[in-house]
Formats: C-alpha cells, structure tokens, sequence
C-alpha cells in the first residue's frame, strides 16, 4: 500500500495581465487594463478582431490586434459567434496569452494566483510518509513556486529552501521561478511541521 498522499492544487488568477504602453493621450508608458470586449471589422469579405484595451489613466483605447485581413469563410463559425458575443471564456483565453501581449507592449504586467481548489487524488493513507502536490494552472500565472508553497503550506520561505537543500522536498521545477502547468512537487513527512504541512495541503 502506498504511502504517498496525492493531492491537486488548481490555480486561477484574480487578475488579467495589464500591458504597459505609450498611451498617446498621456504621452508616456500607462498600464492598460483589459475592456472585456472584443472589435470586429469587416472590409469586404475579410474581417479584422481586436480585443480593447483601456488606458487606466485616461481611459484611452488601445486594440489589441487577434488576427486581420482573415477571410469569412477561414474562420470557425463558433469563433465568430463567440467574438460578437464578447464570450467571456474566449476573453480569457486571449487576455492570457501574456505572450502575444508582449510583441506588443513594452512590458505586461502579471499578477498572482489564488488555490482556488484542493483535492485528495486518493483515499488518504493511515500515516502517509510522502505527500506529493500536484499544481494545475488552466491559466498562466505569475506567482514563484516557493512564495506558492509558503503561502498555502504556512512555512516560511527560507525553510521550504532548507528543506529542499536537505532533500526533504523533491521537485524538478525551480523554486524561485513562476509555477508551471503540471509541476510536482513532493516533500518527505520526516520533518517536525508534518502535521501542519498535510492539513494545509488539503484545505
Ligand atoms: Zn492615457
């Protein structure tokens, strides 16, 4: 029987990423915060998507080119549809693609993520030895490993380093950099905060 205690953290972002560009109205570099709203402009057969951004200061607008010059009948129906309605699903998808953003912002500005679930990916062992987290990010998200770990486990940052120099905490992925889709991260229970390390993980 396995001693190992698996459990899943999803991450969502409270926030979308805010590019920072020379608004020509303030005439220096300005945050632009998504409109949530997408333009759409037809030239005869081709049709042009942007998604609007707005100048926090200002309130000036900036389109964030999606695609131009794209033929009517090239595009998914569903798409199209989804662009008109302004679907807030597809603004996600678009307002997170932090890189497309920064080909056109001089810099973009991320913010962190919240756990927003947990869950036991099995029955709970009597007296786990190992517990291994699994982090799922649907969305990218700006927030270091260990600042995530430190945050959710109630461990400062400085020991959840020690303990990985110790080796009591495995992972493949740095700690010092933004979480990552699929990153795995597994501690040994062999440490005096065992306790307070398992009944974090899961609430
Ligand atoms: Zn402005």
């Amino acid at each position: 029987m396995s001693c190992t205690l698996s459990v899943r953290w999803t991450l969502t972002a409270n926030r979308f990423p805010r590019p920072w560009r020379t608004c020509p109205r303030c005439g220096t570099q300005r945050a632009f915060e998504c409109s949530d709203k997408f333009r759409l402009n037809a030239n005869g057969r081709r049709l042009d998507a942007w998604l609007v951004y707005k100048c926090t200061t200002c309130d000036d607008t900036w389109n964030h080119t999606l695609f131009e010059r794209r033929h009517g009948r090239d595009l998914d129906p569903n798409l199209l549809s989804a662009l008109e309605a302004n679907d807030p699903a597809l603004v996600g998808r678009f307002a997170f693609d932090v890189a497309a953003l920064r080909r056109a912002a001089h810099r973009v500005e991320e913010f962190a993520g919240n756990v927003a679930h947990k869950e036991a990916l099995a029955d709970r062992p009597d007296a786990p030895e190992r517990l291994e987290i699994l982090i799922a990010t649907p969305v990218p998200i700006a927030i270091r490993l260990d600042r995530l770990l430190s945050s959710e486990l109630g461990l400062p940052r400085a020991r959840i380093g020690a303990m990985r120099d110790a080796g009591h905490i495995v992972t493949a992925a740095a700690l010092n950099r933004p979480v990552r889709d699929g990153c795995r991260v597994e501690f040994d229970l062999a440490v005096g905060e065992a306790n307070m390390i398992l009944r974090n993980a899961c609430r």
